[in-house]
């Protein structure tokens, strides 16, 4: 069975994060998202919620599971003893942290192959973070999100507590 990881901050998913997900789920027996906690940076949304809000996303995806990344991701993928991860591109500005990030998880873990997979066209602008700078200034985000992240950001804005 052929297995692989995606692993990120997913704060919140997009609907770029999940055109990588659809895609690497037809390349793959088996896809697993694995969501980081973040500690490079804030996140907006708190680990559990960024979960909950990747699983019902992908609800109708059978062979996409999530989990949430304790530590280091090589050592993760030692663990589950799977070697391909799995990351998007989206312009030419991410491949130099890409390329950082593959080649030390490649230090890290020999066997660690990293494949990069491109969005449709209509998702290389799309970033969580522009996501939730339109929300902030009081823009629509409908389009850019999966329906249970936009109904996570309209409990926020009615300032209902987090799931
Ligand atoms: P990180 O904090 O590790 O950058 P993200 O959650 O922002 O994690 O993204 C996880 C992965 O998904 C990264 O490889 C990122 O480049 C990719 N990604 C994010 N948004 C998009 C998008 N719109 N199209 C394609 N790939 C994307």
């Amino acid at each position: 069975m052929t297995k692989a990881l995606y692993p990120g901050t997913f704060d919140p998913v997009t609907n770029g994060h999940l055109d990588i997900i659809h895609r690497a789920s037809r390349l793959f027996d088996q896809l697993v998202v694995a969501i980081a906690k973040g500690t490079h940076k804030h996140t907006d949304f708190s680990l559990r919620e960024r979960k909950r809000l990747v699983a019902e996303s992908t609800k109708g995806m059978k062979n996409v599971d999530v989990i949430t990344l304790p530590g280091l991701l090589a050592e993760q993928c030692k663990r589950m003893s799977v070697d391909v991860v799995i990351r998007g591109l989206r312009a030419v500005s991410d491949f130099e942290y890409e390329m950082m990030m593959a080649l030390m998880n490649r230090k890290l873990y020999p066997k660690f192959e990293t494949i990069f997979l491109m969005p449709s066209e209509q998702y290389i602008y799309l970033h969580s973070s522009l996501v939730k700078e339109i929300f902030a200034l009081g823009g629509n985000v409908s389009d850019l999100v999966p329906k249970p992240v936009f109904k996570a950001f309209m409990d926020k804005r009615k300032g209902k507590p987090k799931k």
